[in-house]
């Protein structure tokens, strides 16, 4: 960790094959499982990380996570100590709701760092079935992971399925 933050990488291609303290999950506020990154996390992690959610639920969140807010679990059979769920905001054109994809990365790096995490992946978070637009998405995935990783978590790493999405986090990495 130096003064101008973490190191921040980015790979393309598939969250579940990467090696990391932390991989972080677009979940949604059911804990139980869903499409996009979310299905791929509990079909390569096994029913573990699932039996884990379900706990979580009858435990804490009878109700749901709450959107922007973030819970770790077991990892199961995934290459990573943890998974971080966090439940993203659905775009809204009516209503600016960057705040909450914003507390998605705060709230995951938060946590990462109570469990000592060093390395912590993340998704685009929202830009797949929740719409977000990917440039502003991007923007906001940089520019907080910039503002709020800290020890000790040194390396942050955006693993994007998409080429479309990576080249919007390239130019937001890069500008
Ligand atoms: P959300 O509901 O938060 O939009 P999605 O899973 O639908 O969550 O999409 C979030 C992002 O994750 C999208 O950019 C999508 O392309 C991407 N994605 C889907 N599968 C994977 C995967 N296996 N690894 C990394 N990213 C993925």
């Amino acid at each position: 960790m130096t003064m101008t933050g973490p190191t921040i990488t980015l790979v393309h291609g598939d969250i579940t094959e990467q090696h990391a303290d932390v991989l972080v999950n677009a979940a949604n506020s059911s804990l139980l499982g869903g499409g996009g990154v979310d299905g791929a996390i509990h079909r390569r992690g096994g029913p573990e990380i699932l039996a884990a959610c379900r706990a979580l639920r009858a435990s804490h969140y009878g109700k749901g996570l709450q959107t922007g807010q973030a819970v770790a679990t077991t990892a199961g059979r995934l290459h990573a100590e943890h998974v971080i769920h966090t439940v993203g905001p659905v775009w809204s054109r009516t209503q600016d709701r960057s705040a909450l994809l914003a507390s998605c990365y705060q709230e995951s790096l938060r946590v990462a760092s109570e469990l000592g995490a060093r390395t912590v992946a993340f998704p685009a978070i929202s830009t797949g079935v929740y719409g977000w637009p990917l440039d502003d998405g991007a923007r906001v995935a940089v520019r907080t992971v910039r503002e709020a990783a800290r020890p000790p978590v040194t390396e942050v790493r955006f693993v994007l399925f998409d080429e479309e999405v990576y080249a919007r986090f390239d130019e937001a990495l890069n500008a």
